[in-house]
């Protein structure tokens, strides 16, 4: 099968998500698609008084995924991880291209990926609009485009002094899921309904979109957790030149991780596991009582974990420090596994 047959046999999808189907905040963006696939570029138009919000992420086979990976899980993975960068900024999810690799030109692999894609793609109302198809070692990359109204995008250098923090849903499912999937953790029994959530997390994580779009008026400053609690934390100090505490005994840990690993571990994984997608996000005192209604009546769910505090070393050094029903500890003591992941450390 050649280049051309495969998008538009498989890609080239048949018109854009109709208004109707959009949530009001959207109505925006109907018949923003001027040019999809099809021409050298898309051609998109931003509505009025929005910022345009782009992220990418390549995800290589054996890396990112097992080598045995089935499609529709890498498509469903590819998807959330990417989209999670969205969701941390408050961005609605509008458009996205596809630069897919492939060694060979498999029907059958090519067919439930995309579908699976698609699928998930038609959830989030967002729309293929390009790509690049190419052969090589299996390598997945998306590039996601996001709306917010103007100047109220999420980002990692707003923490002030004296907000709280919060992190959506459960940290550590991300860890705990590769543990499983690796058989590192095979001699630990768990029930399937365990397992097949855990799996989930990791195949097909949910994008903390919604959630953000409930905080967005909240909230200035928010990041995904993909490379760990302690790791994308640090990033938020370092930016907004703060340092954070962090009460571990707060944190939220499914049952499903605490089944499979004991105590240790799993606070471990909560804090520097990575891949669980969760937003973490700070909130000005004034806005506590806001944030809390929303947790109360479950229109997002999320724990308060800690506060954002002035920065304690004066040589712009900025950290999150930890504490254990109000005692200091060393984060080191607490990770007995890795410390977030990075790319190219040895
Ligand atoms: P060019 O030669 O200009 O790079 P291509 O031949 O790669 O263009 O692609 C032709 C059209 O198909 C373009 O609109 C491109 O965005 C789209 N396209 C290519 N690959 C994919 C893909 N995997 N998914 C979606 N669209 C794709
Ligand atoms: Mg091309």
């Amino acid at each position: 099968m050649k280049e051309f047959d495969i998008i538009n046999q498989f890609f080239k999808v048949q018109g854009v998500p109709s208004a109707n189907s959009l949530p009001v905040k959207n109505s925006a963006l109907k018949d923003s698609v001027v040019k999809s696939i099809g021409d050298d570029c898309a051609i998109l138009s931003v509505p009025d008084k929005h910022d345009l919000v782009v992220s990418m992420d390549t995800l290589v086979s054996g890396r990112h995924f097992p080598d045995d990976a089935l499609p529709g899980q890498i498509a469903t993975r590819a998807f959330g991880t990417c989209l999670s960068d969205l969701a941390a900024m408050g961005a609605i999810p509008c458009w996205f291209t596809l630069g897919l690799t492939m060694p060979e030109a498999d029907i059958k692999w090519i067919a439930p990926f995309s579908e699976s894609l698609l699928s998930i793609a038609q959830d989030y109302q967002c729309e293929l609009i390009g790509g690049d198809t190419t052969q090589g070692p299996l390598t997945i990359t998306l590039q996601v485009h996001g709306i917010v109204e103007q100047g109220k995008a999420l980002r990692r250098d707003q923490a002030s002094v004296g907000d709280y923090v919060f992190v959506t849903g459960y940290l550590g499912d991300g860890a705990a899921a590769l543990a499983l999937i690796n058989d590192e953790a095979a001699n630990n029994a768990i029930a399937d309904a365990d397992k097949k959530y855990l799996d989930s997390r990791f195949y097909c994580p949910q994008p903390q979109i919604q959630a953000a779009l409930n905080i967005v008026d909240y909230s200035r400053c928010a990041i995904d957790i993909s490379d760990g609690l302690l790791a994308d934390l640090q990033h938020v100090a370092t930016a907004s030149q703060v340092d954070i505490e962090i009460d571990v005994d707060k944190l939220p840990i499914s049952l499903a991780c605490k089944h499979l690993v004991d105590s240790a571990t799993s606070l471990s994984f909560a804090l520097s596991g990575g891949d669980d997608y969760q937003v973490a996000f700070t909130v000005p005192e004034n806005h506590l009582p806001d944030v809390m209604r929303l947790i109360n009546d479950e229109s997002i769910a999320a724990t308060e974990i800690g506060r954002v505090v002035k920065a304690c070393s004066a040589n712009n050094d900025y950290g999150v420090r930890c504490f254990d029903n109000g005692k200091a500890v060393l984060a080191d003591e607490l990770l007995i596994h890795n410390k977030g992941y990075q790319h190219f450390t040895s």
